[in-house]
């Protein structure tokens, strides 16, 4: 069985004061045991040692990205081994809105998430349709691009999370129904099945992002096919408790 997994992506948002308080919160609250689900924060840079010092111990973080090889002359940049070093066990690779604004393509998330992995990084690879794209019918094709570039690249699945987000669901709102979510994500299993292997379809999990919230999570996580969520604006709310939750 895939164990749920629940993820918080802050995004670029909080203060010191903020992070604190989220996390107290975080720390003080009941919820399923580790072993029925896994949740991992992800907050940003800046607060991750922070957050990892401060955080109950059966919660993890995440880094939001990383570099896509080994440090160096990379002015700005944060490589994957600086992560391990300060023992953040996650990374969020391949986000849309980097895809988007900070042009990430494919390839470039693929080769990232296999240095991440390569250096003993656990990966949230992310992929998903634009509006656009899914109203001329291609959002299989395009999830399966997105997931293929990724694929070529991984030769160990077991520290893998694939993440749905259609791009249309991010912060608007507007949340793909639970019959669109399993859709995809079923074709998504179905694409690993018949291209990386039956056994690594049948244990990774797949997790959906986009306006997930304490009153939609329940019946998206009811779906055989989604495996937990990418939570981004109520991951910074206490709703993001009833999300954790949904996962019994
Ligand atoms: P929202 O939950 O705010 O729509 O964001 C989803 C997301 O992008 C998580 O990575």
């Amino acid at each position: 069985a895939r164990k749920f997994f629940v993820g918080g992506n802050w995004k670029c948002n909080g203060t010191t004061e903020e992070v604190k308080k989220i996390v107290t919160t975080l720390n003080e609250v009941e919820v399923p045991s580790e072993d029925v689900v896994e949740v991992v924060v992800s907050p940003p840079f800046v607060f991750l040692t922070f957050v990892n010092s401060l955080l109950r111990s059966d919660f993890h973080v995440a880094a939001q990205n990383c570099w896509v090889r080994k440090g160096g002359a990379f002015t700005g940049e944060i490589s994957a081994e600086m992560l391990v070093n300060l023992s953040i066990p996650w990374v969020i690779i391949g986000h849309s809105e980097r895809r988007a604004l900070l042009n990430e393509s494919n390839e470039f998330v693929g080769d990232k998430v296999a240095y991440a992995l390569s250096q003993g990084l656990k990966v949230i690879a992310c992929i998903g349709e634009t509006l656009e794209e899914r109203e001329s019918g291609s959002t299989m094709a395009v999830v399966a691009a997105q997931t293929k570039a990724i694929a070529g690249k991984v030769t160990n699945w077991d520290n893998v999370v694939l993440a749905y987000e259609p791009v249309w669901a991010i912060g608007t709102g507007k949340v793909a129904t639970p019959v669109q979510a399993q859709e995809v994500h079923c074709e998504l299993r179905k694409w690993l099945h018949e291209n990386v292997g039956g056994d690594i379809a049948a244990s990774t999990r797949i997790i959906y992002g986009g306006s997930v919230n304490g009153a939609n999570c329940k019946e998206l996580a009811a779906q055989p096919d989604v495996d937990g969520f990418l939570v981004g604006g109520a991951s910074l709310k206490p709703e993001f408790v009833d999300i954790i939750k949904a996962a019994t």
